[in-house]
């Protein structure tokens, strides 16, 4: 597999960098193995986080190439699998269409689309077009009639877009920014594909909340960078937008939600509230970085001792949920197949398959409830209350939940 290193900074192209936080190798967390690949050697890369000194954007500089994630693996994130994904997306969509979408007609076009379940919301007032390179996704896109180009967005894709279907009055994408390598062509594209009156809107991963609540699981090969209000205000400037409205998200345990435009518009008061909490916050000077580090050892050694001496005690554990997140949380912790029996996974596309080099088996909730284990890891943390609410009767019975959400909690 290709690897890539980066001599210079995504956004700003200096070519001095601090560490924040150097994890180690880690395997690709998203790749999951199939039984006939288990005799495999999974490759592992580094995680060297670091952080751009001039214009402080944290990030990857040692990243896989795009392709191996999105095009030659088989991608297995469907949006739609998500518990209760697309009721975060109907009141986003709603508020874009009553903000900025006042007459029919007008191109919405998404970037990383997925399988389209936030662009339905917009059918069949508004003309729809997804953008994703993942082929699987975009065939169960294609499924349901939400028209998708197979390709990252790109420079190049957005003039042919714009050629074929005109300008696009609301661009919009949700996690995917993190994922690109070249953001610099991304916001080209942007910048030819809107309309001069048109808002681009962005949701990524928020550096400043991952400080907060020492968020370390959105650390893997996937995400190249990690945003803050402050690198995205300097870094559109530079293609004649700005920011004029933001807003901290619960997704992904804390996303941050950018409007963006070419015409000048007057700031909301949150967007102002977010600049002065970033200031007040010290969030990206290299202090709060060493504290972020610290802190980020210290949850991963309390999370490995605590599970280390259930084990001695005999206890028998298992995760919750198969995801990238959560393999992250355990390989932090040095936490493999002799401490976790196996994973639970509410999407049929994961059961039947194993994590990469422990090789642990993934199975449905069903079939866990002859096997259930002492404890559960609950590895997709922003769902702990759904997954705790779901699971009365377990806890009824004497089952725990360990919760690696903030400070650690056992429930
Ligand atoms: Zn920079």
């Amino acid at each position: 597999m290709k690897t890539i290193i980066n001599k210079t900074c995504r956004m700003c192209n200096s070519k001095k960098f601090k560490t924040v936080v150097n994890l180690g190798n880690h395997p690709l967390v998203n790749s999951l193995i199939s039984k006939k690949d288990l005799k495999k050697k999974d490759p592992v890369f580094p995680l060297h986080v670091k952080q751009c000194n001039s214009c402080k954007l944290v990030q990857l500089v040692e990243i896989i190439d795009a392709n191996e994630i999105y095009k030659n693996v088989e991608y297995l994130y469907f949006s739609s699998d998500m518990p209760n994904l697309d009721k975060y997306f109907k009141p986003y969509a709603d508020d874009i269409k009553k903000r900025f979408l006042k007459k029919k007609n007008e191109l919405v076009v998404e970037i990383g689309s997925n399988d389209g379940i936030m662009l339905q919301f917009f059918k069949p007032k508004y003309r729809i077009l997804g953008v994703d390179p993942s082929t699987n996704v975009v065939l169960r896109a294609l499924k349901k009639n939400i028209t998708t180009v197979p390709e990252f967005f790109t420079n190049r894709i957005a003039k042919q877009i714009s050629f074929e279907w005109g300008q696009a009055k609301v661009i919009y994408g949700n996690n995917c920014i993190a994922h690109l390598n070249d953001v610099r062509d991304l916001m080209n594209g942007v910048k030819i594909l809107l309309k001069e009156d048109g808002v681009f809107i962005l949701e990524c991963n928020y550096w400043g909340g991952m400080v907060k609540n020492i968020n370390y699981s959105l650390i893997y090969h996937d995400h190249f960078s990690y945003f803050s209000l402050d690198v995205w205000n300097k870094f559109v400037k530079k293609y004649g937008m700005s920011v004029f409205d933001a807003v901290v998200t619960p997704a992904q345990g804390g996303s941050l939600r950018l409007f963006i435009s070419k015409k000048k518009r007057s700031k909301t008061k949150r967007y102002k509230r977010l600049v002065s909490e970033e200031t007040k916050n010290s969030l990206n000077t290299f202090k709060k970085s060493i504290e972020y580090k610290n802190n980020v050892k210290r949850i991963s050694n309390k999370l490995k001792k605590i599970v280390n001496d259930l084990k001695r005690k005999g206890k028998k554990i298992a995760g919750y949920g198969a995801a990238a997140k959560g393999l992250t949380i355990l390989k932090c912790s040095g936490l493999g197949k002799k401490q976790i029996s196996y994973f639970v996974d509410d999407s049929p596309a994961k059961q039947g398959l194993y994590t990469p080099v422990d090789h642990i088996p993934i199975i449905s909730r069903k079939a866990a409830n002859k096997i259930l284990p002492d404890y559960f890891i609950i590895l997709a943390p922003n769902y702990s209350d759904v997954i705790i609410k779901k699971e009365k009767d377990f806890i009824k019975k004497g089952g725990k939940f360990i919760i690696p959400k903030n400070e650690l909690s056992i429930v």
